[in-house]
């Protein structure tokens, strides 16, 4: 029987686990390239990794088959398979010019967030807000508008403040407030459809300590909390346990207290165990939720306060797959509820919490969040488990909603659909077939949204 230790530690592998406990960077090795839930095919493509902006040229210039830059593989979406070559920034890592005043620093596209952050921490500086997880790199989190959770909080790509980058035709070109500034919006999120990005220059915020609070409640009343809750919390968010009645809360709020030591992770296995209350209960839900929603209604909080990039993101040990909305900030909940109540009605086989966030707006012509704030709802499922029921059961429900899909998340959004929902999506395809005049850059996915030939 599952004890009430053992389910906290089965949500802690969704949500808890401290940022430095196992963090994995699935990024793609010497061949066979594979998205990090294994959700794409492995790929044949070559995987280079230039280690200066000539070499990268000289690869997009003389690749036939496509050339797609690649992060740390942590999208769901065809963004990135392609049959010439696949290109790695992890050498273009590097911190250049910071100006500590501003709180601005150029830095290489292809660093890893969770290097960049103690390293920023050294100079004062912090980025403003993190997502999830931090293992992806700078250039791959913001070109799909990766974004964290706060109603003032814009996601990672409103940050940028300049971009340098080798465009589709081979040419290098800077997008800033000196040069080129009009182009900026539509280089925030770019999905490596203007050109491969090889530095990023970022406004950042003081380096600050958080105050952690994380609690559990009964669903229906967290409903009825949460727009105070995003009001009254620099960051909230709350995961809806399935089957279970119950939410997982989660504020983050500034402090200058002293850190508190923090809790580790007690199992790796954790996530598995909700897996296997399904396994053993899934043909009776009312048994499987009378018995979560026992132990979870007794869970102790956690209070905890330390650097804001180490509370922030957390490990994701367990591999699943994930299709995640932006919605009208008065719609989210009620698609919340729909889904919900969907699933436990229709999918027993789900057992990971569903996470609902909140963004603020900008002005990126890709952003999901252009156009006011939104509210996030995510569903996951096991890595193993099928997910068609998805897109043919779920994204419909979103639809309804009025959601934009985000751009590295599971969705069957076609160019059409996305024309109707980013008025900017017309101005983004004719710049994207100015820089890459002959589709270097272009895949058998973007060459379907952007219907290029
Ligand atoms: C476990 C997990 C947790 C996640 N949590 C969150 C979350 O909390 N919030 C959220 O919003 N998203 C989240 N995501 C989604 C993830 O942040 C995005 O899919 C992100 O794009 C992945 O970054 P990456 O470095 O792996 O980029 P990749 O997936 O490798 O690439 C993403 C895009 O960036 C492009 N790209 C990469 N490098 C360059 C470059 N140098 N120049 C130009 N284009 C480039 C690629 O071509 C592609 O179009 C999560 C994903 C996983 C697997």
């Amino acid at each position: 029987m599952m004890d009430r230790r053992s389910l906290l530690a089965a949500i802690g592998a969704m949500a808890l686990m401290p940022a430095e406990a196992k963090q994995t960077d699935t990024s793609p090795q010497s061949a066979g390239w594979q998205n990090w839930s294994k959700s794409l095919p492995p790929q044949k493509a070559q995987i280079v990794m230039p280690d200066n902006v000539a070499a990268l040229a000289d690869i997009i210039r003389q690749t036939d088959g496509g050339v797609r830059p690649v992060g740390s593989g942590h999208s769901w979406t065809g963004l990135v398979p392609c049959d010439g070559a696949i290109v790695r920034l992890d050498k273009f890592n590097a911190i250049g010019a910071i100006d500590e005043k501003a709180q601005t620093a150029w830095m290489g596209a292809g660093a890893r967030l969770k290097d960049l952050s103690p390293q920023l921490a050294e100079k004062g500086l912090a980025f403003r807000n993190l997502g999830d997880i931090d293992v992806q790199s700078l250039a791959g989190a913001t070109s799909t508008a990766t974004h964290g959770t706060g109603r003032d909080l814009p996601c990672l790509a409103a940050e940028i403040l300049g971009v340098r980058m080798i465009t589709g035709a081979g040419e290098a070109m800077e997008i800033s407030a000196q040069e080129n500034p009009d182009l900026l919006p539509a280089a925030q999120v770019s999905l490596g459809a203007l050109g491969i990005l090889t530095e990023i220059q970022m406004q950042l915020v003081a380096r600050h300590k958080l105050h952690r609070r994380v609690w559990f409640a009964p669903y229906a009343q967290v409903l009825a909390d949460a727009q105070q809750l995003f009001a009254d919390n620099r960051n909230f968010e709350f995961f809806y346990l399935p089957f279970s009645n119950m939410a997982m809360c989660i504020t983050h709020n500034i402090t200058t207290a002293a850190d508190t030591p923090r809790a580790h992770d007690e199992s790796d296995d954790g996530v598995m165990q909700l897996k296997a209350l399904r396994d053993w209960l899934g043909w009776f839900p009312y048994l499987r939720k009378k018995l979560l929603s026992a132990a979870i209604a007794a869970a102790p909080e956690e209070d905890i306060i330390g650097e804001s990039w180490q509370l922030l993101s957390s490990a994701r040990n367990v591999h699943f797959n994930e299709m995640e909305f932006h919605l009208p900030v008065d719609k989210g909940l009620d698609a919340l509820e729909e889904v919900r109540a969907h699933i436990e009605k229709h999918r027993s086989a789900v057992f990971f919490p569903f996470e609902c966030r909140m963004v603020a707006p900008d002005k990126a012509w890709l952003s999901p969040f252009n156009d006011g704030p939104r509210m996030s709802v995510a569903v996951h499922t096991h890595a193993p488990d099928q997910y068609e029921f998805l897109f043919t059961e779920i994204e419909p429900i979103f639809r309804r909603y009025g959601g934009r899909p985000h751009w590295g998340k599971l969705n069957r959004f076609s160019g059409a659909d996305m024309r109707n929902v980013y008025p900017q999506f017309e101005a983004f395809a004719k710049l994207r077939a100015t820089l890459d005049p002959q589709g270097r850059l272009l895949n058998p996915y973007l060459r379907d949204l952007f219907g290029a030939a």
